[in-house]
């Protein structure tokens, strides 16, 4: 169902009467990796807003690797997040880790997003087939483009067509950078499927010096949109902030893409 075979048309995801992902317009979903507190996500929120982002990301349950790293500040930070979205007149995009926080982030999130480590999360993908919801899921870790689509495959064969793949960059050799971004994969998924297909430089490259270029040639490469860690204060972030955009860089960033394509 994920294939071309099955829908010749694209797929475009209708988020809200004015966001679709995969129309004409390219999308960048902007924020901190987590929200850390009320004066910091409305912060952001004011910032990506102003640079010309549409949609707020943000995350409430975070995935950490260490137990002993920030782990969100869970349905707190969703309320934030919908304040931000009232306040700004943006809309959210938050992680759902498991099947049992799903009902609450679903209630709170304009897009749910799936995470690398749950990509093969099959209860989870199951339940959000259920759903009628634009769904965000990202490429594991290590996970095949074949891999990826049978994830998506499982959203789709619940009823949901509401599907946006995210390269998110894998695991390989190189360790330079947090892991290699397969920007190949962004022509390959929309040879192969006709769902619309995004990019999120800040994990696959994990070093914000670099994360423009990558931003320019995702959008170059043909993705519908970006999804980007932007801190109003990168060094003092809980999560992420060696690859986290100050809002300056951000907004510099917005004005080379709009060189690139005509809608940003
Ligand atoms: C995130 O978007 O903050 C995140 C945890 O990403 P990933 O699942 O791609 O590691
Ligand atoms: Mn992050």
């Amino acid at each position: 169902m994920a294939s071309r075979a099955f829908r010749a048309e694209r797929t475009i995801v209708q988020v809200s009467e004015d966001i679709a992902i995969g129309g004409e317009r390219i999308h960048v979903m902007a924020g901190p990796c987590a929200v850390e507190s009320r004066e910091q996500l409305l912060e952001a929120a004011a910032q990506v807003k102003a640079a010309g982002a549409t949609i707020l990301r943000g995350g409430a349950f975070k995935p950490r690797t260490s137990p002993y790293s920030f782990q969100g500040l869970g349905v707190k930070g969703l309320e934030i997040l919908a304040e931000a979205r009232e306040k700004y007149g943006l809309k959210i995009v938050t992680e759902v880790m498991d099947v049992r926080s799903l009902p609450v982030v679903a209630e709170y999130a304009d897009i749910i997003q799936v995470g690398a480590r749950n990509m093969q999360n099959f209860d989870l993908l199951k339940e959000l087939g259920k759903i009628d919801k634009p769904v965000l899921l990202k490429r594991g870790l290590s996970a095949t483009i074949e891999e990826w689509l049978m994830a998506a495959e499982y959203i789709l064969s619940g009823g949901n067509f509401k599907v946006i793949l995210c390269e998110r960059g894998i695991r390989t050799f190189e360790t330079y950078t947090r892991n290699t971004l397969d920007l190949s994969a962004v022509p390959i998924v929309k040879h192969l499927s006709h769902l619309p297909v995004i990019v999120d430089p800040s994990h696959g490259v994990g070093r914000w010096q670099f994360i423009p270029a990558m931003c320019r040639a995702a959008i170059a490469a043909g993705a519908d949109g970006l999804l980007v860690e932007v801190h109003p204060n990168p060094p003092e972030a809980l999560c992420d902030g060696a690859q986290s955009l100050t809002p300056k860089t951000f907004a510099e960033t917005m004005e080379e893409l709009r060189r690139i394509a005509a809608a940003v």
